[in-house]
C-alpha cells in the first residue's frame, strides 16, 4: 500500500486502536483491483453464504424461508435469488430479536437506529467484526483524498466532551472540524468557517440539507474554501440543481454517496460522475417493479439491498425505501464495480393525483435538471386539495421561459385536471439535515 507517511501512520494507529481494521482494509483494497467477472462471482458466492447462514442461525429467516418451501440448496441462480421473500421495515420492527443470529449475543452488538424521516424509526444491529469507516476510506482514496487528511463534517451526531478529546488524540495530527446539522445558526457558521480557514480541510462531509445551508452561507457572503478537493454528500438525493450550486460554491467536485442507517454504505460516485458504483463485494442491489419482479436495466423501481457481510443481523433482500435503477455496468473510470443511477427519490416522494394516478419521486426531483444555471433550489408540495405547488429560488430574474418549459414537460405525466402552480420562494422542511424535496398533505 502506498501513500504518504502521514497516511501510513494514520492507518497504523487506527489499525492498533480498532479491531479488524487492517484485515478489512486489505480485503477491500484487493477487491477493488479484481476484474468485474471475479467480483460478480464473489458477490454471488457471498449471497449464497449469507442466505445459508441466515437459514441455519436466524429464527426469522428459518421460519420465513421454510414457509415458502425454500432451502438454501435450492439457491442455484439469479432467478432463485429474486424469488426469496423481500424483507420489509415492518418485519424488522416486529421481529427484532428473531433477526439476530444465534452465533452472536445481543448484548455484544451495537444497535443502530434509523432516523424518522422515512417512517417510524427502526433499530438494527451491525456486525462487530467489520469497522464500517473502513468502507469509506476506499472511496475517499478514489476521490483523491485520504482519511488522514484534515476534514470537516456537517452531521447530526458530532463528537463532544471526552469522546471529542480522545478522538482528537487518536487522530493527531489529522484535524477534523464538526458542526451539528441541528445548530447551524449564523454565529455557529461564522465559527465553523473560521475553524476551516485554520485547518484547511481537503474534504467536507455533510447531509444534503446541511451542505445547502453552509453553501448558501458561503455564497451569500462571497466566501471561499480554497483547499477543498472533494465534498462528500450523503443521506439524501442530491438534485442536479443542488449539485451545480454546491460545486460552484465549494469550488470542487461534489460526490454523492448512497447509504442508509441499515447499510451505512451501498454505492458512491466516481470522478466520471455518471452514476453510483455499487460496492458489490459487500452489498448486492436489485431493482424491482410494483409486482416485486426484477426490472430491466434503466427501468426505475424499488431498490432491494442485501448486506453480504452482516452475519449478526442479516439483511437479505431488504426494501430500503428508495427508488432507483441500474445502468450499463461499465464506466470510463475503469472501476469493476457495477453502476446504478443516482437515487433521485424515496418511495415516500410519490405524489398521488386526485384520479389515483401515482407520480414517482424521480419525476419530481429531476424537473429542473436541465436548468441548473437558472435555478438554485426547489421543492414540491401537494396540498390536501390535490393542488401542486412548485417552489423555486432562481439565481437571477424570474425565469419564466424555464417555468413554462417545465410545466409543459410535467403536463405529460399529470392529469389534465391537476392544478400546478410555480411560486418563487422556499417551502418544505429540513429534517435532521435531510431536505424534504417532495411533501404531500393528501392522506
Ligand atoms: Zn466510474
Amino acid at each position: 500500500m502506498t501513500g504518504s507517511l502521514r497516511d501510513r501512520l494514520f492507518y497504523l494507529r487506527i489499525g492498533l486502536l480498532v479491531r479488524g481494521t487492517v484485515t478489512f482494509r486489505k480485503e477491500l483494497a484487493f477487491n477493488m483491483r479484481r476484474p468485474a467477472d471475479e467480483l460478480r462471482y464473489l458477490n454471488w458466492e457471498r449471497r449464497k453464504r449469507i442466505v445459508d447462514h441466515a437459514f441455519r442461525t436466524v429464527p426469522f429467516y428459518q421460519k420465513r424461508y421454510s414457509a415458502v418451501g425454500f432451502e438454501p440448496g435450492d439457491l442455484k441462480n439469479e432467478e432463485d435469488f429474486s424469488e426469496l421473500p423481500i424483507l420489509e421495515r415492518s418485519h424488522i420492527r416486529e421481529n427484532l430479536d428473531d433477526l439476530i443470529s444465534r452465533n452472536f449475543h445481543k448484548n455484544e452488538l451495537k444497535p443502530v437506529s434509523t432516523g424518522g424521516t422515512t417512517g417510524a424509526p427502526i433499530t438494527i444491529f451491525s456486525d462487530p467484526r467489520y469497522p464500517l469507516n473502513v468502507i469509506s476510506w476506499r472511496t475517499l482514496e478514489t476521490w483523491g483524498v485520504s482519511p488522514a487528511d484534515n476534514s470537516a463534517y456537517l452531521y447530526r451526531a458530532i463528537p463532544t466532551g471526552i469522546s471529542k478529546v480522545l478522538r482528537s488524540l487518536a487522530l493527531y495530527p489529522t484535524r477534523r472540524s464538526y458542526l451539528s446539522a441541528f445548530a447551524m445558526s449564523d454565529e455557529n457558521l461564522d465559527r465553523f468557517f473560521k475553524a476551516l480557514q485554520a485547518t484547511r480541510p481537503k474534504y467536507l462531509v455533510g447531509y444534503v440539507g446541511a451542505l445547502d445551508v453552509f453553501a448558501s452561507y458561503l455564497f451569500d457572503s462571497g466566501l471561499e474554501l480554497p483547499g477543498l478537493r472533494a465534498v462528500w454528500s450523503t443521506a439524501a438525493p442530491l438534485s442536479d440543481v443542488k449539485k451545480n450550486f454546491f460545486q460552484t460554491t465549494f469550488g470542487c467536485p461534489v460526490f454523492s454517496q448512497y447509504g442508509s442507517c441499515e447499510f451505512y454504505w451501498i454505492a458512491s460516485e466516481c470522478h466520471e460522475q455518471s452514476g453510483l458504483h455499487i460496492d458489490s463485494d459487500i452489498r448486492h442491489v436489485e431493482v424491482v417493479d410494483s409486482e416485486d419482479t426484477p426490472c430491466e436495466t434503466r427501468e426505475h423501481g424499488d431498490l432491494i439491498v442485501t448486506d453480504l457481510l452482516n452475519e449478526a443481523f442479516p439483511l437479505i433482500r431488504y426494501r430500503v425505501g428508495d427508488r432507483g435503477r441500474m445502468l450499463a455496468p461499465t464506466c470510463a473510470c475503469g472501476s469493476p464495480f457495477p453502476l446504478m443511477d443516482y437515487v433521485k427519490g424515496r418511495v415516500s416522494d410519490t405524489i398521488t393525483l386526485r384520479s389515483g394516478k401515482k407520480i414517482p419521486g424521480e419525476i419530481w426531483t429531476t424537473i429542473f435538471d436541465d436548468f441548473v444555471s437558472e435555478i438554485r433550489s426547489f421543492s414540491v408540495h401537494q396540498s390536501a386539495d390535490y393542488r401542486i405547488r412548485v417552489y423555486f429560488e432562481p439565481y437571477g430574474e424570474n425565469p419564466s421561459a424555464v417555468l413554462e418549459e417545465v410545466r409543459q414537460r410535467l403536463s405529460k405525466h399529470l392529469d389534465e385536471k391537476t392544478e400546478i402552480e410555480f411560486l418563487a420562494g422556499t417551502h418544505g422542511a429540513i429534517v435532521g439535515g435531510k431536505p424534504q424535496f417532495v411533501t404531500s398533505d393528501v392522506g
